[in-house]
């Protein structure tokens, strides 16, 4: 067989199995003790035919002539006492059969141990490497996929290592040795066992073969209405809310219709499958009989040694049936490996020796920073502003205008691609992501927290901090009281993403957890958007008294929040347009200003109906009493 042919996407099957034994690597010895064990078993369980057909020729006598076994026991046992004793023969069987069990325990013992820790260290090692790749990996991987690949592709290969790989070579190791010892028996015979032999593995082979596309959309299928379960369950609120019951109901019912027609269609070909090969597996227990009873009758065969032909065949035809299964399977296994291999050979995130101190100042100057995703739209164009170490730089615009993204540039989650962004005066590409990453406390425009209790989410940003520092955090973002009314307080579970906290709560405890990192630069994106208005500013004036201390980056709409900041800088389409203090903007005109006005506008209207409704209700304490 040529390896190209057998190539799957592109790789060779010397590939793959180069592969697969580097993956072995720490349990080659396990792996090869566990095929020796299977060695041994097999010879055990050769030896009971040889004992069988031994005992019947030679203590009883069959009187058709002599046969090898024969010639070997006339030298070592005495015919009377044996003929006497045939219970002794009987416990020998039981002995070999009971050795080859225990070595086949051994086997299972050995290639379990083998292919779980192989399984184990994988899933590690994928886990690993995936917190390593680039985001760029990520926004383009499909995050089912990937999980996919962590768990079923790496159980396949597990159940490749630990079943079909063992498998395989037991059905070569007793092919191996029956042929020889059935020609050492009797050769006519020896040829008679195994003319069918080959066509059931071919039959096997290329049947399964042709059914496996039907395994494949099986796969599939079910791998369809997982997803839909699991897109269900997430978007559970908004189908309730919705009132999409029905039709989730029904979108669910043709997959699941498939997935269950696809998997009776496959019961109906594999119980075809194993109909005939039980016909054909019977028909060579026939032909061996047959032939057997003849030369029986002749004179040129002794009972026992039919009785050990028979034995024989069937030790060997199991193995042999399943092979073609088992050859599939492996070769499903191919493709797994493939999968694995696509994953590990993305190359991580680079990393440069750490030369500066544990801590910068914070001082942030960016020029001609130009920035585009993958699809080669420009998210940045020719951006330039200046953070100075202690300032608070607010930044605006419509949604779009690739705010989020300078963020993501700054924490060096995306190379920039053109134009300087430097920290404490050096490029940031010269310096190690993860210092750079370090030196900023950040709330995502859409904060997540892990389904632990709230005081573990806190410790993320610094998790050797002490309960009086997270308290003295989750104060300054004005959710320590909040907090204080839950029954478990600080240990409460937030659930999945934090489902349990509204969104406001949610961006507060994602604002205690950067101000916990005591970074000198802390970015805030769209941070304190699900939080009321009141609050806001109270969380702003808290953050005011540590202005000086550390650089501020925030993304707000809010004019409370940007009237406060140092200076201000408009986005729009990942260009700067027009940036200056607070004042400077509103005297000029343009897109701050006319913002300004509107926000001015509704916040007078409010003020005057809140006048309109203390009037309305003097009027009413006037007209009570
Ligand atoms: P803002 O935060 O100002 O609302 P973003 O920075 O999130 O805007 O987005 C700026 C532009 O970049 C948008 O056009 C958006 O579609 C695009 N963009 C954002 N993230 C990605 C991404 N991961 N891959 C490709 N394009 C993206
Ligand atoms: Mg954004």
């Amino acid at each position: 067989m040529t390896t190209e042919e057998d190539s799957k996407k592109g790789r060779t099957v010397r590939e793959v199995a180069g592969i697969a034994w580097g993956l072995m690597r720490g349990f080659r010895l396990r792996f090869v003790l566990a095929i020796a064990a299977m060695l041994m078993a097999t010879a055990f369980r050769y030896m009971v035919p040889l004992v069988a057909s031994g005992t019947i020729d030679f203590a009883l006598g069959s009187g058709n002539g002599t046969s090898r076994v024969v010639d070997f026991m006339e030298r070592f046992v005495v015919r009377d006492w044996l003929a006497g004793h045939l219970w002794a023969a009987g416990l020998v069987m039981v002995g070999l059969t009971a050795s080859a069990g225990l070595f086949n325990f051994f086997k299972g013992k050995l290639a379990a141990e083998a292919s779980d820790g192989i399984a184990r260290r994988l899933k590690n090692r994928l886990y690993d490497h995936l917190q390593r790749l680039p985001m760029r990996f990520h926004d383009q991987a499909e995050t089912g996929d990937l999980v996919q690949r962590c768990t079923s592709d790496v159980e396949t290969l597990r159940l490749a290592i630990s079943t079909q790989v063992v498998e395989v070579s037991h059905a070569l190791i007793l092919m191996g040795t029956a042929l020889p010892l059935m020609f050492l028996l009797d050769s006519r015979m020896a040829v008679a066992s195994f003319v069918l032999i080959g066509p059931i593995i071919l039959f096997g082979y290329f049947y399964i073969k042709r059914v496996r596309r039907l395994f494949q959309k099986f796969d599939e299928a079910e791998g369809k209405v997982t997803a839909i379960v699991q897109e269900n369950l997430t978007g559970l609120r908004v189908v309730r809310a919705f009132r999409r019951q029905d039709y989730e109901l029904e979108k669910f019912s043709h997959p699941n219709k498939e997935y269950r027609d696809l998997g009776l269609r496959l019961i109906r070909l594999m119980a075809a499958y194993w109909s005939i090969s039980d016909l054909v597996a019977l028909s060579q227990n026939a032909i061996v009989l047959g032939l057997g009873v003849h030369f029986i009758s002749q004179g040129s065969l002794t009972v026992g040694t039919l009785f050990a032909f028979i034995m024989l065949l069937n030790l060997v035809l199991w193995p042999v049936r399943q092979m073609g299964r088992t050859l599939t399977e492996l070769g499903k296994s191919f493709v797994s490996i493939g999968r694995i291999q696509e994953i590990l050979e993305e190359p991580e995130e680079d990393r440069l020796p750490v030369t500066q101190a544990e801590s910068g100042r914070g001082h942030i100057v960016a020029r001609d920073l130009t920035f585009s995703h993958g699809d080669g739209q420009v998210a940045l164009q020719s951006v330039s502003f200046e953070a100075r170490p202690g300032e608070t730089l607010a930044i605006l615009g419509p949604s779009g205008s690739g705010k989020s993204t300078l963020m993501h540039v700054l924490l060096r989650l995306y190379d920039y691609q053109s134009g300087s962004l430097t920290y404490d005066g050096v490029e940031m590409k010269e310096l190690d992501r993860h210092w750079c990453r370090h030196q900023f406390g950040t709330v995502m425009q859409e904060p997540f927290l892990f389904s632990k209790t709230i005081i573990e989410n806190i410790r993320l940003g610094r998790p050797s901090a002490q309960e009086e520092e997270v308290m003295r955090v989750a104060e300054m973002a004005h959710i320590h009281d909040t907090i204080h009314r839950f029954p478990a307080r600080y240990k409460t579970l937030v659930g999945e993403r934090g489902v349990t906290l509204s969104g406001g709560q949610r961006q507060r405890v994602a604002l205690a957890r950067a101000l916990l990192r005591e970074a000198p630069v802390l970015l805030l994106d769209d941070a304190l958007s699900a939080v009321d208005t009141e609050t806001e500013e109270l969380i702003i004036s808290a953050l005011k008294k540590r202005h000086g201390k550390m650089t501020t980056l925030v993304i707000a709409h809010r004019l409370s929040t940007l009237a406060h900041a140092d200076r201000v800088i408009v986005m729009d389409k990942g260009r700067i347009i027009q940036s200056g203090t607070h004042e400077e903007l509103c005297a000029r005109g343009g897109l701050y200003r006319r913002l300004w006005e509107i926000q001015s506008r509704v916040e007078g209207q409010r003020t005057k109906d809140e006048g309109q409704r203390t009037k309305v209700q003097g009027l009413e304490t006037e007209v009570e009493p």
